[in-house]
This record gives structure tokens, C-alpha cells and sequence, in this order.
């Protein structure tokens, strides 16, 4: 017997073994950077998106004494039942707006899970999200991976970093399905009031759009209250309300986040998690359990310090002539370098490699972020001074 040889089709010996649109995907601006960063101690770390506080002691308690008990199983896929309630109590009372814990919430591993399977329940191939930029870098990447198209929406500094209606509109096609917003933002910090968002507000409904909102942040909103667009009349039918415990608690590694939506969406989304994920880790949503119902106190002094934070962070940044308003929201202040002459990039990297002080370049979050940085406050004063102090001589040098 003549020995085996695999046939090659042509076809196949040059296809990359990569879906292509996976290939096609481009990595994301934040990785990419960090990646200059690993084993360098000598650098100070403006750059990761993260709470740099522990979980509050009473949450981590509750996770451990879950362990004690044996809770150790999966629970029902779209979360244990008592967390979902408590989860509806909380909407209830934050963002003022009324779910039925059965059908209308879905506990997923973070906000980043409910997205993908936002994106994957509502889009036919080729359908448009409008997605106001700069943003956080996987709006656009899970909306390809679902097979729809982001349609980016520039914002700018003038503006507060607020999409205007006009802008929208012209980007608007008859393949728009939804939008995606997320107040308060990752990378700008930026927040709205009850009237900015009634002209967003009325847009969505008069084109009959669906609106994916992800507001992770609101927990750290500085001044003034919350207000979820959920909320708004006519807006509950056609809104998927994006929430999690990673910021707000500082519980980013337990991974638990969770979808509100009307009960058709909030179905859909369902048959994909149990399908893909089964159910979120029991651990982190008895923990969630206790961040809801008794966390609010831990939560009001991790706001008090970033907001301490925030302030000192961007009086240095404007004394050392690069313009940065006060962020009402979130842990970033994003702000301008074009004085400097150099691109978002440029700035980064010389910034890295002279005063081994690591921020985020603007352009990670869309074309509309250059001309700035993104530097993240949720790190110590210390290291916030030092860092400012580092950086004010980088400008005056160049
Ligand atoms: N949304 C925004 C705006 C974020 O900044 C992040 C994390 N950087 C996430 C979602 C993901 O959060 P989670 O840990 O809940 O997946």
C-alpha cells in the first residue's frame, strides 16, 4: 500500500484556519499599548480601567461564607432567583424604573457578556448600530461578531462628548436597529442631565430604534443623581438596560453583570447564555446578593475618594495647559493634548518612554478621541501626584 497523503484542495491550503471575521477584527488600542507596560515596575499606571479598591469587606464575606454553605452548583440559568429580585429592588429604587425579576432580567459574567448577547439577539446580518465615538472599545467589535455593522457617530469635546440629534440623524439609514449609549462614559467621564436626554430620548422613539444603554457607571455619578433612560416614558419596551456590580462595587473579577429588557429580548438573550454560558458564577451573585442590599455605604466612600481624586487629577492637568473639564461620572478624565502638537499615539508613547508614566491613547476609542488621553483616576493620590508631577515636565520639555 502506497503511503497516505492528505489530499490538499487548493481552496483550503490558502484559507487562513481564522474565521475571517475574526481576522478581519481589529485588536483593541488598550491591549495593544498594555502590552509595553507588562513587567515594567518602574511605570506608573494611569492606563487601567479598573478599581484599584478591593471588594468592600461585608460583599467578600458573603462570597466566602457562600463556599462555607457548599454553593457550589450552577444555578438557574438566568440567575438565582432571590439575586434577580434583589437585582429588580435595586432598579427599582436607582434608576426608578419597574421589572418583573422573572422575565425581564438575565444576571450574565459582566456587562461585557450582556452586550455580546444584546448584539446577538437583536441583529440580522448587516443591521446598523449607532454607536457614538469615542467609546468603549468592544461596542464595535461585538456588533461585527454579531454579524451587524457600527456606524460611528463622532462626538466632540465643544459638545461634552454628547451625541447630537442632528448627528445621529444623518447617520441614520433604514438598516439602523439600535443605538448604543453608555452615560456615564468610559473613556470621557461625561453625564447627562434629564434634559439632555430628552432630545435623544424622542429621536430613539420617533424612528423606532432600540437602545442598548450601558450604564455600569452610574454608581459613580458626582454630582446630581442618576438618571437611567430606561425610565423615560415609551422608552422600557424598547430598552436593553446594561448593569453590573466591576465598577461601581469594585467586584471587576467576580464577573457579574446583568441585562433588564422586555420580556421577548430578555428571552432571546437567555437562549444564548444558556446555551453558551449556562449561568454566571454562583459565588459572585450570592456576593451581588449582599453588594445590592447592603453595599451602599462602602459604595458612597470609594465615590468620595475618586471624586477627590478626579479633582486633583484635573486641576494638574489644566495647569499644565492641557484642557480637561471636570468628569461628572465614571473613574477617566479625557483631556485634550492638541496643544502639544502631537498625536494621541505620539503623546503615549513619548509620555511612556521619557517619564514612564502609561495613559491610554485617545484614538483607542474611536477617530473622534484624537487629540487626547484617557488617564484613569481609580489609583492612589500618591501615585496620581507623582504621576501629574511626571507628566507636567514631559509637556514643558517638549
Ligand atoms: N462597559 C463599560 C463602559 C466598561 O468600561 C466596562 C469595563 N471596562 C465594561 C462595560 C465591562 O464590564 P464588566 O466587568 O461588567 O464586564
Amino acid at each position: 500500500m502506497p503511503p497516505y497523503r492528505p489530499q490538499i484542495v487548493p481552496e483550503f491550503a490558502v484559507r487562513s484556519r481564522i474565521a475571517s471575521r475574526v481576522a478581519g477584527l481589529q485588536p483593541s488600542g488598550i491591549r495593544k499599548f498594555f502590552e509595553l507596560v507588562v513587567g515594567r515596575p518602574d511605570i506608573l499606571s494611569l492606563g487601567v480601567g479598573e478599581p484599584d479598591f478591593s471588594t468592600p469587606w461585608v460583599i467578600r464575606e458573603q462570597g466566602i461564607f457562600s463556599l462555607e454553605k457548599g454553593q457550589t452548583s450552577y444555578t438557574s440559568n438566568q440567575g438565582d432567583p432571590h439575586f434577580r429580585a434583589v437585582i429588580a429592588k435595586w432598579l427599582r429604587r436607582e434608576m426608578e424604573v419597574d421589572y418583573d425579576p422573572d422575565t425581564e432580567i438575565l444576571v450574565t459574567v459582566g456587562v461585557s457578556e450582556a452586550l455580546d448577547l444584546a448584539c446577538r439577539a437583536l441583529l440580522e446580518p448587516g443591521d446598523e448600530v449607532l454607536i457614538p465615538e469615542p467609546c468603549f472599545v468592544s461596542y464595535p467589535a461585538l456588533v461585527e461578531l454579531a454579524g451587524g455593522v457600527p456606524i460611528l457617530v463622532p462626538t466632540s469635546l465643544e459638545n461634552r462628548f454628547i451625541p447630537r440629534v442632528e448627528d445621529l440623524e444623518q447617520l441614520r439609514s433604514d438598516r439602523s436597529r439600535a443605538v448604543a449609549l453608555n452615560f456615564p462614559g468610559n473613556p470621557t467621564g461625561a453625564t447627562l442631565t434629564r434634559k439632555e436626554m430628552v432630545p435623544l430620548v424622542e429621536w430613539i422613539i420617533g424612528n423606532d430604534l432600540i437602545l442598548i444603554t450601558d450604564e455600569i457607571y452610574s454608581p459613580l455619578t458626582y454630582e446630581g443623581r442618576h438618571a437611567s433612560f430606561a425610565a423615560f416614558p415609551g422608552m422600557k419596551d424598547r430598552t436593553i438596560l446594561l448593569h453590573g456590580l466591576s465598577k461601581g462595587w469594585a467586584m471587576t473579577g467576580w464577573r457579574i453583570g446583568y441585562a433588564a429588557a422586555p420580556p421577548d429580548i430578555c428571552a432571546a438573550m437567555t437562549k444564548i447564555h444558556q446555551y453558551q454560558i449556562m449561568c454566571a458564577p454562583i459565588m459572585g451573585q450570592m456576593a451581588g446578593i449582599e453588594a445590592l442590599e447592603r453595599g451602599d455605604l462602602d459604595c458612597a466612600k470609594m465615590r468620595e475618594e475618586y471624586s477627590r481624586r478626579r479633582r486633583v487629577m484635573v486641576q494638574a492637568l489644566n495647569e499644565m495647559g492641557l484642557p480637561c473639564p471636570l468628569p461628572n461620572g465614571a473613574f477617566y478624565v479625557f483631556p485634550s493634548i492638541r496643544a502639544t502638537g502631537l498625536s494621541s499615539e505620539e503623546f503615549a508613547y513619548r509620555l511612556l518612554e521619557k517619564a514612564s508614566v502609561a495613559v491610554v491613547p485617545g484614538n483607542a476609542f474611536g477617530p473622534s478621541g484624537e487629540g487626547h488621553i484617557r488617564a484613569c483616576y481609580a489609583t492612589s493620590l500618591h501615585h496620581i501626584e507623582e504621576a501629574m508631577e511626571r507628566m507636567a515636565r514631559f509637556v514643558k520639555s517638549l
